[in-house]
Protein backbone atom coordinates (compact mmCIF):
# COMPACT_ATOMS: atom_id res chain seq x y z
CA UNK A 1 0.00 0.00 0.00
CA UNK A 2 2.59 2.18 -0.85
CA UNK A 3 2.00 6.21 -1.49
CA UNK A 4 1.87 5.39 -5.66
CA UNK A 5 -0.73 2.69 -5.48
CA UNK A 6 -3.74 4.14 -7.28
CA UNK A 7 -6.87 5.37 -5.64
CA UNK A 8 -10.50 6.17 -6.61
CA UNK A 9 -12.51 9.02 -5.37
CA UNK A 10 -15.26 7.14 -3.32
CA UNK A 11 -14.14 5.08 0.34
CA UNK A 12 -17.19 3.84 2.28
CA UNK A 13 -15.22 2.04 5.10
CA UNK A 14 -12.55 3.28 7.23
CA UNK A 15 -11.76 3.29 10.39
CA UNK A 16 -10.03 5.23 13.23
CA UNK A 17 -8.75 5.17 16.50
CA UNK A 18 -12.00 6.07 17.63
CA UNK A 19 -11.73 2.08 17.44
CA UNK A 20 -9.82 -0.29 16.36
CA UNK A 21 -7.90 2.23 13.68
CA UNK A 22 -4.63 3.78 14.06
CA UNK A 23 -5.01 7.72 12.77
CA UNK A 24 -6.96 10.16 14.64
CA UNK A 25 -10.16 11.03 12.54
CA UNK A 26 -8.51 14.22 11.06
CA UNK A 27 -5.62 12.40 9.76
CA UNK A 28 -7.53 10.14 8.70
CA UNK A 29 -9.22 12.29 6.24
CA UNK A 30 -6.02 14.08 5.64
CA UNK A 31 -4.54 10.88 3.90
CA UNK A 32 -7.59 10.37 2.24
CA UNK A 33 -7.56 13.77 0.50
CA UNK A 34 -4.29 13.27 -0.21
CA UNK A 35 -4.72 10.54 -1.97
CA UNK A 36 -8.18 11.96 -4.26
CA UNK A 37 -10.83 10.65 -2.02
CA UNK A 38 -13.40 13.20 -2.18
CA UNK A 39 -16.50 11.22 -0.28
CA UNK A 40 -15.45 8.99 2.56
CA UNK A 41 -17.42 7.26 4.93
CA UNK A 42 -15.87 7.40 8.48
CA UNK A 43 -16.86 3.76 9.69
CA UNK A 44 -15.73 3.29 13.34
CA UNK A 45 -17.47 0.36 15.01
CA UNK A 46 -19.81 1.22 17.87
CA UNK A 47 -18.97 4.60 17.99
CA UNK A 48 -19.72 7.86 15.83
CA UNK A 49 -17.17 9.80 18.45
CA UNK A 50 -14.83 10.75 15.35
CA UNK A 51 -17.56 11.92 12.88
CA UNK A 52 -17.26 16.04 14.14
CA UNK A 53 -13.70 15.66 13.63
CA UNK A 54 -13.62 14.35 10.70
CA UNK A 55 -16.72 16.41 8.95
CA UNK A 56 -14.62 19.65 9.94
CA UNK A 57 -11.08 18.41 8.37
CA UNK A 58 -12.87 17.32 5.16
CA UNK A 59 -14.60 20.97 4.84
CA UNK A 60 -11.32 22.84 4.22
CA UNK A 61 -10.46 19.74 1.70
CA UNK A 62 -13.39 19.56 -0.14
CA UNK A 63 -13.89 15.91 0.93
CA UNK A 64 -17.72 14.88 1.71
CA UNK A 65 -17.43 12.85 5.09
CA UNK A 66 -20.56 10.38 5.65
CA UNK A 67 -21.50 9.71 8.76
CA UNK A 68 -21.57 6.02 9.56
CA UNK A 69 -20.78 3.15 11.83
CA UNK A 70 -19.98 -0.55 11.45
CA UNK A 71 -22.09 -3.05 14.16
CA UNK A 72 -20.02 -6.25 14.35
CA UNK A 73 -22.20 -9.45 15.03
CA UNK A 74 -20.65 -12.99 15.82
CA UNK A 75 -23.64 -15.60 15.56
CA UNK A 76 -24.16 -19.08 13.77
CA UNK A 77 -24.12 -17.09 10.51
CA UNK A 78 -20.54 -16.36 11.09
CA UNK A 79 -19.29 -12.82 11.04
CA UNK A 80 -21.76 -10.82 10.08
CA UNK A 81 -20.56 -7.01 10.59
CA UNK A 82 -23.16 -3.92 9.39
CA UNK A 83 -22.70 -0.53 8.41
CA UNK A 84 -24.77 1.93 9.10
CA UNK A 85 -24.86 5.33 6.58
CA UNK A 86 -25.99 8.40 7.53
CA UNK A 87 -26.62 7.96 11.04
CA UNK A 88 -26.66 11.07 13.33
CA UNK A 89 -24.11 11.38 15.75
CA UNK A 90 -26.22 13.41 17.81
CA UNK A 91 -29.01 11.28 18.03
CA UNK A 92 -29.18 10.29 22.03
CA UNK A 93 -31.10 7.12 21.75
CA UNK A 94 -28.97 5.44 19.02
CA UNK A 95 -26.26 7.03 21.42
CA UNK A 96 -27.20 4.67 23.83
CA UNK A 97 -27.42 1.69 22.08
CA UNK A 98 -23.92 2.49 21.09
CA UNK A 99 -22.43 2.31 24.43
CA UNK A 100 -23.94 -0.38 25.36
CA UNK A 101 -22.20 -2.30 22.91
CA UNK A 102 -18.70 -0.53 23.53
CA UNK A 103 -18.99 -1.79 27.07
CA UNK A 104 -19.59 -5.49 26.01
CA UNK A 105 -16.64 -4.83 23.64
CA UNK A 106 -14.92 -3.60 27.20
CA UNK A 107 -15.76 -6.81 29.11
CA UNK A 108 -14.85 -9.48 26.04
CA UNK A 109 -11.82 -7.76 25.73
CA UNK A 110 -11.48 -7.75 29.54
CA UNK A 111 -12.06 -11.31 29.92
CA UNK A 112 -9.90 -12.03 27.05
CA UNK A 113 -6.67 -10.33 28.69
CA UNK A 114 -7.80 -12.62 31.92
CA UNK A 115 -7.53 -15.67 29.80
CA UNK A 116 -4.32 -14.61 28.40
CA UNK A 117 -2.76 -14.12 31.80
CA UNK A 118 -3.97 -17.66 32.85
CA UNK A 119 -2.18 -19.21 29.56
CA UNK A 120 0.85 -17.23 30.43
CA UNK A 121 1.08 -14.38 28.34
CA UNK A 122 1.89 -11.11 30.30
CA UNK A 123 -0.27 -8.21 29.24
CA UNK A 124 -2.03 -6.31 31.15
CA UNK A 125 -5.56 -4.66 30.62
CA UNK A 126 -3.58 -0.84 31.55
CA UNK A 127 -1.37 -1.21 28.36
CA UNK A 128 -4.10 -2.32 26.54
CA UNK A 129 -6.49 0.52 27.30
CA UNK A 130 -3.34 3.07 26.52
CA UNK A 131 -2.95 1.85 23.56
CA UNK A 132 -6.29 1.71 22.78
CA UNK A 133 -6.43 5.32 23.46
CA UNK A 134 -9.98 5.74 24.41
CA UNK A 135 -10.97 3.59 21.38
CA UNK A 136 -13.44 1.17 21.04
CA UNK A 137 -11.91 -2.20 22.56
CA UNK A 138 -11.28 -4.80 20.08
CA UNK A 139 -9.02 -7.67 19.87
CA UNK A 140 -6.70 -5.30 17.15
CA UNK A 141 -5.76 -3.51 20.52
CA UNK A 142 -4.66 -7.30 22.11
CA UNK A 143 -2.86 -7.84 18.44
CA UNK A 144 -0.62 -4.62 19.55
CA UNK A 145 0.42 -5.59 22.90
CA UNK A 146 0.74 -9.33 22.33
CA UNK A 147 3.14 -8.13 19.23
CA UNK A 148 4.95 -5.35 21.70
CA UNK A 149 5.62 -8.14 24.58
CA UNK A 150 7.35 -10.38 21.28
CA UNK A 151 4.29 -13.29 21.80
CA UNK A 152 3.84 -12.66 17.77
CA UNK A 153 6.31 -11.77 14.67
CA UNK A 154 3.64 -9.78 13.25
CA UNK A 155 0.57 -8.08 14.06
CA UNK A 156 -1.21 -10.53 11.77
CA UNK A 157 0.06 -13.62 13.32
CA UNK A 158 -1.78 -12.64 16.45
CA UNK A 159 -4.93 -13.24 15.01
CA UNK A 160 -3.79 -16.06 13.35
CA UNK A 161 -3.08 -17.68 16.52
CA UNK A 162 -3.28 -16.08 20.23
CA UNK A 163 -6.95 -14.73 19.47
CA UNK A 164 -8.01 -16.50 16.22
CA UNK A 165 -11.62 -17.72 17.25
CA UNK A 166 -10.34 -21.78 17.67
CA UNK A 167 -7.89 -20.02 20.59
CA UNK A 168 -8.57 -20.95 24.19
CA UNK A 169 -7.65 -17.17 24.75
CA UNK A 170 -10.77 -16.28 22.55
CA UNK A 171 -14.47 -14.64 23.81
CA UNK A 172 -17.27 -14.38 22.27
CA UNK A 173 -18.74 -11.33 21.19
CA UNK A 174 -21.92 -10.38 23.02
CA UNK A 175 -24.38 -8.00 21.24
CA UNK A 176 -26.83 -7.44 18.57
CA UNK A 177 -27.59 -10.19 15.96
CA UNK A 178 -27.57 -9.41 12.07
CA UNK A 179 -31.54 -8.81 11.93
CA UNK A 180 -31.23 -6.92 15.65
CA UNK A 181 -28.32 -4.79 14.15
CA UNK A 182 -29.97 -3.94 10.51
CA UNK A 183 -33.67 -2.55 12.85
CA UNK A 184 -30.91 -0.57 14.71
CA UNK A 185 -29.75 1.47 12.10
CA UNK A 186 -33.14 1.45 10.13
CA UNK A 187 -34.95 2.95 13.33
CA UNK A 188 -32.22 5.65 13.58
CA UNK A 189 -33.21 6.81 9.85
CA UNK A 190 -29.65 5.09 8.68
CA UNK A 191 -29.19 2.90 5.32
CA UNK A 192 -27.62 -0.53 6.53
CA UNK A 193 -25.35 -2.49 4.22
CA UNK A 194 -23.54 -5.92 4.74
CA UNK A 195 -19.82 -5.55 5.17
CA UNK A 196 -17.54 -7.75 3.59
CA UNK A 197 -19.91 -10.70 2.93
CA UNK A 198 -17.24 -13.27 2.39
CA UNK A 199 -17.39 -14.02 6.44
CA UNK A 200 -20.95 -14.82 6.72
CA UNK A 201 -21.71 -18.53 7.28
CA UNK A 202 -24.70 -19.20 4.88
CA UNK A 203 -25.25 -15.75 3.25
CA UNK A 204 -27.46 -16.87 0.79
CA UNK A 205 -29.75 -17.79 3.55
CA UNK A 206 -29.03 -15.06 5.62
CA UNK A 207 -29.67 -12.22 2.97
CA UNK A 208 -33.62 -12.30 2.58
CA UNK A 209 -34.15 -11.85 6.54
CA UNK A 210 -31.49 -9.18 6.23
CA UNK A 211 -33.72 -7.66 3.39
CA UNK A 212 -36.90 -8.05 4.75
CA UNK A 213 -35.87 -5.81 8.22
CA UNK A 214 -34.56 -3.00 5.96
CA UNK A 215 -30.84 -4.14 4.62
CA UNK A 216 -30.04 -1.54 1.41
CA UNK A 217 -26.81 -2.45 0.56
CA UNK A 218 -24.08 -5.13 0.32
CA UNK A 219 -20.43 -5.07 0.03
CA UNK A 220 -19.15 -5.85 -3.50
CA UNK A 221 -16.33 -4.15 -3.61
CA UNK A 222 -14.17 -4.98 -0.96
CA UNK A 223 -9.89 -5.29 -1.37
CA UNK A 224 -9.59 -9.26 -0.01
CA UNK A 225 -12.56 -10.29 -2.22
CA UNK A 226 -12.00 -12.43 -5.42
CA UNK A 227 -13.44 -11.19 -8.57
CA UNK A 228 -15.94 -14.49 -8.06
CA UNK A 229 -16.92 -13.46 -4.78
CA UNK A 230 -17.48 -9.57 -6.27
CA UNK A 231 -19.76 -10.81 -9.03
CA UNK A 232 -21.49 -13.14 -6.58
CA UNK A 233 -22.13 -10.00 -4.39
CA UNK A 234 -23.18 -8.07 -7.69
CA UNK A 235 -25.31 -11.32 -8.68
CA UNK A 236 -27.03 -11.30 -4.82
CA UNK A 237 -27.50 -7.17 -4.96
CA UNK A 238 -29.75 -7.33 -8.45
CA UNK A 239 -31.19 -10.74 -6.81
CA UNK A 240 -32.46 -8.36 -3.64
CA UNK A 241 -32.47 -5.17 -4.91
CA UNK A 242 -29.56 -4.09 -3.02
CA UNK A 243 -27.17 -0.86 -3.67
CA UNK A 244 -23.46 -2.48 -4.33
CA UNK A 245 -21.03 -0.55 -1.69
CA UNK A 246 -17.30 -1.10 -1.03
CA UNK A 247 -14.38 0.15 0.47
CA UNK A 248 -11.27 -0.03 1.84
CA UNK A 249 -11.64 -0.83 5.25
CA UNK A 250 -8.45 0.48 6.34
CA UNK A 251 -7.50 0.69 9.60
CA UNK A 252 -4.19 2.19 9.34
CA UNK A 253 -1.91 -1.14 9.88
CA UNK A 254 -1.93 -2.36 6.65
CA UNK A 255 -4.64 -5.38 7.53
CA UNK A 256 -7.30 -5.96 4.78
CA UNK A 257 -4.35 -5.20 1.91
CA UNK A 258 -5.51 -1.73 0.63
CA UNK A 259 -4.54 1.66 1.50
CA UNK A 260 -7.65 4.60 1.11
CA UNK A 261 -9.52 4.92 -2.02
CA UNK A 262 -7.59 2.01 -3.24
CA UNK A 263 -11.14 0.33 -3.76
CA UNK A 264 -12.88 0.98 -6.55
CA UNK A 265 -16.63 2.17 -5.79
CA UNK A 266 -18.91 3.52 -8.41
CA UNK A 267 -19.30 6.88 -7.45
CA UNK A 268 -23.16 6.74 -8.38
CA UNK A 269 -22.85 4.78 -5.04
CA UNK A 270 -24.03 7.59 -3.16
CA UNK A 271 -26.60 8.70 -4.12
CA UNK A 272 -28.39 4.72 -4.90
CA UNK A 273 -27.59 4.63 -1.15
CA UNK A 274 -29.03 8.33 -0.52
CA UNK A 275 -32.49 7.16 -2.21
CA UNK A 276 -32.53 4.55 0.04
CA UNK A 277 -33.10 6.80 3.13
CA UNK A 278 -36.03 6.71 4.82
CA UNK A 279 -38.34 9.83 5.91
CA UNK A 280 -38.35 10.45 9.66
CA UNK A 281 -41.93 9.67 10.11
CA UNK A 282 -44.65 11.52 12.37
P1 LIG B 1 -12.99 -7.87 17.32
O1 LIG B 1 -14.00 -6.79 17.05
O2 LIG B 1 -12.37 -7.70 18.65
O3 LIG B 1 -13.49 -9.26 17.11
O4 LIG B 1 -11.85 -7.66 16.24
C1 LIG B 1 -12.23 -7.58 14.91
C2 LIG B 1 -11.33 -6.57 14.23
O5 LIG B 1 -10.06 -7.13 14.10
C3 LIG B 1 -11.83 -6.19 12.86
O6 LIG B 1 -12.18 -4.83 12.86
C4 LIG B 1 -10.69 -6.42 11.94
O7 LIG B 1 -10.26 -5.22 11.35
C5 LIG B 1 -9.58 -6.97 12.77
N1 LIG B 1 -9.24 -8.29 12.27
C6 LIG B 1 -10.00 -9.38 12.31
N2 LIG B 1 -9.35 -10.43 11.78
C7 LIG B 1 -8.14 -9.97 11.41
C8 LIG B 1 -7.00 -10.57 10.80
N3 LIG B 1 -6.98 -11.86 10.46
N4 LIG B 1 -5.95 -9.79 10.56
C9 LIG B 1 -5.95 -8.50 10.90
N5 LIG B 1 -6.99 -7.88 11.46
C10 LIG B 1 -8.07 -8.61 11.73
FE1 LIG C 1 -11.79 -3.17 12.87
FE1 LIG D 1 -15.77 -5.77 9.52
ZN1 LIG E 1 -14.37 -2.54 9.09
Amino acid sequence: MGPLSVAYPVDLHTHSVCSDGTLSPGDLVRRAAGRGVRVLALSDHDTLAGVAEAVAAGEGLGVRLISASELNTESEWGDAHVLGYFIDPTDAALEERLRWLRENRGRRVELMVQKLKQLGYGVSLDRVLEIAQGGALGRPHLAEALLEKGYVHSYEEAFDTILAKSSPAYVARVGLSPLEAVELVRRHGGVPSLAHPGTVVGLEALLPKMVAVGLAGIEAYYGEHSPELTERCLALARTHGLVPTGGSDFHGRGEHGVDLGAVFVPPETIQMLESRRMRPSG
